[in-house]
């Protein structure tokens, strides 16, 4: 099966790949990979209305089964912000480091520090849309920590790790993040096709 994954972030691309890696007859394309340059529009209220306008966008522009995801940090002391705002959530243009450090300053005297990543994924095969939700449960750290993935990853530390997402390897976030985890609640849908 070959899919059109609607992203231009190319860490998303990376870690959908890895972790699609090793499965057979099914070949996902990124939008680079099709000379796709539109700015998919993600103007809903809500993570999984996101995803949905943007493999909707794709469904009807090209007629290409597709699948969207869209992501967020929901902070519990920031009665979940940033949230569906994540990418913008220090103003436009975006700018993952100056976001970051908008979170840090806003949590600087919070005692409560548990967040969550969610991640949506829709999916339109033929013009049928399902959905697959992951979440991974952890704190926000008082500074950054760690220079790899992407986004928030230096300040979030997942829920039985004592580092961040910016210190764990690829293969562990891999295994344990919002997006593997609606990306194999996607991946056994698609298995059943
Ligand atoms: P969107 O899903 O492209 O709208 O992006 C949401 C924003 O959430 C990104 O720009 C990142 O700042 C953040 N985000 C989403 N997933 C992750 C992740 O796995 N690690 C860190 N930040 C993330």
């Amino acid at each position: 099966m070959e899919l059109l994954f609607a992203t231009q972030n190319a860490y998303k691309v990376k870690e959908v790949n890895e972790i699609i890696s090793g499965i057979p007859n099914l070949k996902v394309f990124s939008l680079a990979e099709m000379g796709i340059t539109d700015d998919i529009p993600e103007t809903q209220d809500t993570i999984r209305g996101n995803a949905i306008q943007k493999a909707e966008y794709l469904w009807q522009k090209f007629g290409k089964n597709c699948f969207a995801e869209d992501s967020g940090l929901e902070v519990d002391a920031l009665n979940g912000a940033p949230g569906v705002y994540s990418a913008r959530y220090s103003g436009e243009p975006k700018n993952d480091k100056r976001n970051l450090e908008k979170v840090l300053k806003e949590m600087e005297n919070k005692t409560k520090r548990s967040a969550r990543f969610r991640t949506v994924i829709a999916f339109i095969n033929e013009g049928h849309l399902s959905c697959f939700e992951g979440l991974c449960e952890g704190t926000i750290r008082k500074e950054t920590t760690g220079a790899g993935g992407f986004g928030y990853d230096p300040i979030f530390q997942p829920t039985g790790y004592d580092k961040t997402f910016g210190e764990l390897p690829a293969e562990i976030k891999n295994k344990i993040s919002h997006r593997a985890k609606a990306m194999s609640l996607f991946l056994t849908a698609l298995k059943n096709i």
